[in-house]
């Protein structure tokens, strides 16, 4: 299994930090976990065949982890794309809803043309996938029924928490995972509900006893500030800060 980070950072702009998503090549499928802003461009850019997706898995519907749904639906549907095969989208309740409003805004052109488009509203759920398996967890994100993934390969788990404050399931999401994406957005000092501070991300990591923990999702607020030093008070495994296109092998 491998992935790419396509965006570290959030819907504010900064160099190296665009809006969330994570391709995955995993079995013999090419997945998106998130959608943000460009990760459509991104995912031509490390040369994934975007036009061969077969899944795309939302965390939640905020901006920077959905907006490229419309990109890739628009895309998909245009003629020099010969697309046959399903695209199956999965996402909290409320996924077909934002899909249908979504495509009244842009006049019905994300409508699939030639092939077909399956929406899977999802909480605390396990998909059985050709060569894989999928869980997902409820995770702590204001009001929003935001969930995390987290993709089994025979032996081998990438856990992905999307936007998450503290709460258990985000330890038992990323238990035991050889990878783990956790979402980082501010500071210690900065602390604002419904995401996650250096330390806060560090007992996280501690608890799920992780193999490697991977910080994304970045605030441009961190200039100067010591992430490291903050997780390694609680979590003394491999750390790795993402940037957009760091690559990550799970094995
Ligand atoms: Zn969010
Ligand atoms: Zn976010």
């Amino acid at each position: 299994m491998r992935a790419v980070i396509l965006g570290a950072g959030t819907s504010i702009p900064a160099r190296g930090y665009s809006p969330a998503g994570v391709y995955v090549q995993i079995a013999k499928e090419h997945v998106l976990l998130d959608a943000g802003a460009g990760s459509l461009q991104r995912l031509q850019r490390v040369s994934a065949q975007w036009d061969q997706l077969d899944r795309i898995f939302l965390t939640h519907f905020h901006v920077d982890h959905s907006l490229d749904l419309v990109s890739i639906l628009a895309a998909l549907r245009l003629p020099p794309v010969q697309r046959k095969k399903p695209l199956y989208v999965y996402g909290p309740p409320g996924l077909k809803r934002l899909y249908r409003q979504f495509n009244a805004a842009y006049d019905d052109r994300l409508s699939p043309r030639g092939y077909r488009v399956v929406f899977r509203e999802l909480q605390r759920a396990t998909q059985h996938l050709p060569g894989y398996t999928v869980h997902t967890y409820p995770m702590n994100h204001y009001a929003t029924k935001a969930i995390g993934y987290r993709l089994t390969q025979g032996r081998k788990t990438l856990a992905y928490s999307g936007d998450t404050d503290v709460c258990d399931n985000a330890s038992a999401l990323g238990q035991g995972a050889e990878v783990f994406i956790l979402e980082c957005s501010v500071r210690d000092d900065l602390k604002f509900e419904g995401h996650l501070t250096p330390s806060e991300c560090g007992q996280i990591a501690a608890r799920a006893r992780c193999r490697h923990l991977v910080l994304s999702h970045f605030y441009p607020v961190f200039k100067g500030y010591d992430i490291r030093a903050r997780v390694r008070r609680h979590y003394p495994g491999r750390l790795t800060l993402a940037r957009d296109f760091t690559r990550l092998i799970i094995s």
